[in-house]
């Protein structure tokens, strides 16, 4: 198969959805690669590495979109891209139809087959292609949350650690999914007091099994919430309720009870934040005070440590990719369960229930 992997255009987009390693994947099995010239230089990867892993670079967009049977990328296209996209082609990327019509409607137009990162469904109901971002995030969150701890940078001047005979910062973790616990076990690592409140009980009684000792767990409700929030430091939002906009976790009303330079990192901005004073922001300028409380609320966290994402995406991405370039994507979907819940638009029409409800479309 041709697969061709375009630079991002979307601003500020470093990430590359196919790495010199996967490259290297693909061509040995007999598969031709066209990658943009450059496409990689964001992620740390030159063209020349590429090269050397068997693929060829084209030097602009518009040949490397023309030339492809496949496209393999990481954001949606935007719009100088929606006329680069082809009848029949296969368009494998994050893609986040429901949120967006004129997309929606642009990749209907187009003929192509557009097989969505987000909606790809192992049978535990998990998303494999979504779990590597929130992996990043939740890491990071804990990063950004410490660096904003700081006194220079807003915060209430607190180490995360504390000192011997000075006690530590203490973390509260709304969620305790995919998000939530990566960030308890960073803040644990670096020996904060941390809480991890959810509504699952099940999912508390496995995270106090296996975090360690500095992690405790709590019940997640208004009353709970109101009690823990006003005694700690930092305050990471992690919730998700699929298919719908977060839960106002933390109401203005209860900035007052914390301690002024309490800091806010809300994870779940791209579902609308569960703090309801957070509004997304970017990493140009990423946190803004409301009532003496910082709040950090990017609404793309990995995108600030593209190394790391572009490898924890693709070590996710290639197995799908490797099997729609040997197999082609009827084939793939067919005997992939996976794959086939990943398809959302095919040849003018929307095959994904969520999308055509979100429009009003026929499914
Ligand atoms: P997840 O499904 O793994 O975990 C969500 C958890 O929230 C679940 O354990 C669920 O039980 C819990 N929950 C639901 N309602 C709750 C409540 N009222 N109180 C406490 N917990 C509750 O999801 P995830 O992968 O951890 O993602 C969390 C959020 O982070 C999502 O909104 C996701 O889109 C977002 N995210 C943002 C970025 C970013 O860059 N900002 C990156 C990745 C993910």
């Amino acid at each position: 198969m041709i697969i061709g992997v375009p630079k991002e255009i979307k601003n500020n987009e470093n990430r590359v959805a196919l790495t010199p390693a996967g490259a290297k994947e693909l061509t040995k099995r007999g598969h031709q690669v066209y990658v943009q010239a450059t496409a990689g230089l964001g992620s740390g990867f030159s063209d020349e590495q590429y090269v050397e892993a068997g693929a060829k670079t084209l030097p602009t967009i518009e040949e490397t979109y023309e030339i492809a049977e496949m496209i393999i990328k990481v954001k949606e296209p935007i719009e100088p891209e929606y006329k680069l996209i082809k009848k029949d082609q296969l368009v494998f990327t994050y893609f986040h139809f429901a949120s967006h019509e004129p997309l929606t409607r642009a990749m209907m137009e187009s003929g192509a087959v557009c097989l969505a990162y987000e909606t790809v469904e192992k049978p535990d109901r998990s998303l494999p292609l979504l779990v590597p971002m929130s992996e990043v995030a939740g890491r990071m969150s804990i990063q950004e949350g410490a660096k904003y701890l700081e006194k220079p940078m807003g915060g209430r001047g607190i180490l995360l650690g504390g000192v011997p005979g000075v006690r530590p910062a203490k973390v509260l973790i709304l969620g305790g999914g995919v998000v939530g616990t990566n960030a308890a076990k960073m803040a644990a690592g670096l020996g904060a007091d941390v809480t991890i409140m959810d509504v699952n009980l099940s999912r508390l009684r496995y995270l106090d099994d296996v975090m360690p000792a500095n992690v405790n767990t709590f019940m997640s409700n208004e009353y709970n919430i109101r009690e823990l929030i006003a005694t700690h430091d930092l305050i990471v939002g992690a919730v998700l309720i699929p298919g719908a906009k977060a839960p106002h976790l933390i109401t203005k009303d209860m900035l007052k009870e914390m301690t002024p330079g309490t800091v806010l990192v809300d994870v779940a901005v791209d579902q609308g934040g569960c703090i309801e004073t957070c509004k997304p922001t970017t990493h140009q300028d990423p946190t803004y005070v409301i009532d003496d409380i910082l709040h950090y609320c990017v609404a793309n966290m990995p995108g600030a440590v593209p190394y790391t994402s572009t490898l924890a995406l693709t070590n996710a991405t290639l197995p799908y990719a490797i099997q729609l370039a040997d197999k082609g994507w009827q084939k793939a979907c067919t005997e992939n369960r996976e794959l086939l819940l990943g398809l959302n638009v095919v040849n003018g029409d929307i095959v994904y229930e969520g999308v055509a409800k979100a429009f009003g479309l026929p499914f």
